[in-house]
């Protein structure tokens, strides 16, 4: 078997803004240190693609050679256009994996998934969080902890207006009290989807090991399954009816 084929895609607008303070935090983008990462692991290959590329680097050849997307938007997510967001949705129908990380609830291709506003609480005040382990057999918990901490981390809390995720691995608590499903699985036709909460661009968390490793985790798990093509509309009988 060839490798896993992941593209990491990345709005990419705050760190160039010259401004924001993920510019140095991460100079090349945080796209970079997370692709780095996964072509850093056995079996993993990884590409990134950013939002102002043609396409936003999601061409049709580009999807096609594509097992697992990586996404992460915040400020632009009205500039992805809709016929790309829809070309994505439809390959992950088809089986491509999707890794939804941070502020990227609110993308055009998440909430199309999921079907529901993807609206939370949030607080920006460089507070503590603590990621539960809450499913420890499940492939995404592979190696890690009971827990894992970031000592600084914007608040996400519920409510997460979410539909029941199939599987919940991870749930985080904050400082300030609140708590949130940060580690969210569901799968929509033969595709695979999670959801990943750290991630704030103001923070160097993309640097973090645990947390790469749950990317690396969630790529393997949301890797395309083998089986067949799913076949919908009017079908034959297989057998004779009513003899
Ligand atoms: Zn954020």
């Amino acid at each position: 078997m060839g490798d896993i084929r992941v593209t990491v895609w990345h709005e990419f607008r705050h760190e160039k803004d010259g401004q924001h303070p993920s510019g140095k935090i991460y100079p090349e983008g945080m796209h970079k240190p997370i692709a780095d990462y996964l072509n850093a692991q056995p079996g993993l290959s990884a590409r990134t693609a950013t939002l102002d590329e043609p396409e936003h680097g999601l061409t049709e050849e580009a999807l096609a050679n594509t097992d697992v997307l990586t996404w992460w938007g915040h400020m632009a997510h009205g500039d992805v256009r809709d016929d790309i967001a829809e070309r994505v949705v439809q390959r992950v129908w088809q089986g491509m994996g999707l890794i939804v990380l941070h502020s990227a609830h609110f993308s055009k291709v998440f909430k199309r998934l999921m079907g529901a506003s993807c609206d939370l609480k949030w607080r920006e005040a460089d507070e503590k969080e603590r990621i539960w382990v809450v499913e420890p057999g499940h492939p995404i918990a592979n190696g890690l902890p009971h827990y894992f901490e970031l000592e600084k981390e914007e608040m996400y809390g519920e409510r997460f207006d979410i539909p029941q995720p199939d599987e919940l691995v991870f749930i985080s608590w904050f400082e300030g009290g609140e708590v949130f499903r940060s580690g969210c699985c569901w799968t929509r036709q033969k595709g695979r989807i999670f959801y990943f909460r750290p991630g704030h661009e103001s923070y160097p968390t993309y640097y973090n090991e645990t947390i790469l490793k749950v990317i690396a985790n969630g790529v393997r798990w949301a890797a395309p399954q083998e089986g067949a093509e799913q076949v919908y509309g009017h079908c034959e009988p297989l057998e004779q009816i009513g003899r």
